[in-house]
């Protein structure tokens, strides 16, 4: 099980300033009035492990979560939430299991999307809910509970109630591998297929160049054939003319005449 040991704010929704939240052994506590933010706090937890609708981010876009500014403050154009795991227990996934400690951060820009990085280098969105996800947790876990969340688990239909049995099971990750693998496996039948096709286009050519090459092989015998039947020719040609050497021209030609015709 993963330990959240940290988690920074920096102008996500109403915590325009950077903020620390340490998380102790035992139980954290957020108290305050309403709208202080609570709420948020578990939301910036959610995003930073990879939430992707801006929707359960209570916005109508994901830019939503960057604040908005007041009467007296300016709005920003960056948020960042950063989020501080335990991992001396070396539980997670291969790719960051090299550090006793992960650093998560997620950055929004406006208008520029979302980038992750984990102790400082940049990853994929798929890579940080993978590592929430074998910790059987991550943004949508029903280990986090908000308001209303209760009611609506007892209502759930049991197709998402399944949902629940598995995190519990601990083999969410694997659903989401599972998920990874089928796309692969989609891609590559894909890539098959576009195989098969240049399979055929190539065995059509082989077959056009096995027919050229036949021609050719033809070609070369006849050819051959020609050339050793001139060479003949000639020589005939020669022999007659030596033993016609003395004898009347009138035979000779009479005689080459003979040869040629032959
Ligand atoms: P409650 O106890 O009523 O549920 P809460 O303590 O959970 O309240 P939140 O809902 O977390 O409070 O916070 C709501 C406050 O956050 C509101 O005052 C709202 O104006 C502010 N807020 C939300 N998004 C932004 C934003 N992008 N920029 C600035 N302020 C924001």
């Amino acid at each position: 099980m993963v330990q959240f040991t940290k988690l920074r704010l920096a102008g996500f929704k109403s915590f325009v300033d950077p903020v620390d939240l340490l998380v102790e052994p035992g139980v954290t506590g957020i108290v305050g009035p309403n709208g202080c933010g609570k709420s948020n706090l578990v939301e910036a937890l959610r995003w930073v492990m990879g939430e992707s609708s801006a929707k359960r981010m209570r916005g109508g876009e994901m830019d939503d979560v960057i604040f908005a500014g007041t009467a007296s403050r300016p709005a920003r154009n960056l948020a960042q939430v950063m989020v501080h795991l335990d991992n001396s227990d070396r539980r997670a996934p291969a790719m960051f299991n090299q550090h006793d400690e992960l650093e998560v951060t997620r950055t929004i820009e406006r208008g520029s999307g979302s980038t992750y990085k984990v102790n400082g280098r940049e990853v994929r969105a798929r890579d940080v809910q993978l590592l929430f996800a074998d910790a059987a947790t991550g943004a949508h876990s029903t280990a986090l509970v908000s308001q209303g969340r209760v009611g609506a688990l007892i209502n759930a239909r049991p197709t998402d109630r399944r949902a629940l049995l598995e995190e519990a099971a601990g083999i969410t990750g694997l659903h989401n591998r599972r998920h990874e693998a089928e796309l692969r496996l989609r891609a590559a039948e894909t890539n098959l297929e576009r195989l098969d096709d240049v399979i055929a286009t190539l065995e059509q050519q082989l077959r056009g160049l096995k027919k050229q090459a036949r021609q050719a092989t033809r070609y070369r015998n006849i050819a051959g054939q020609i050339r050793r039947t001139e060479a003949l020719a000639l020589h005939l040609e020669a022999e007659v003319a030596k033993a016609a050497y003395g004898a009347e021209p009138k035979i000779v030609i009479e005689r080459i005449r003979l040869i040629s015709s032959a």
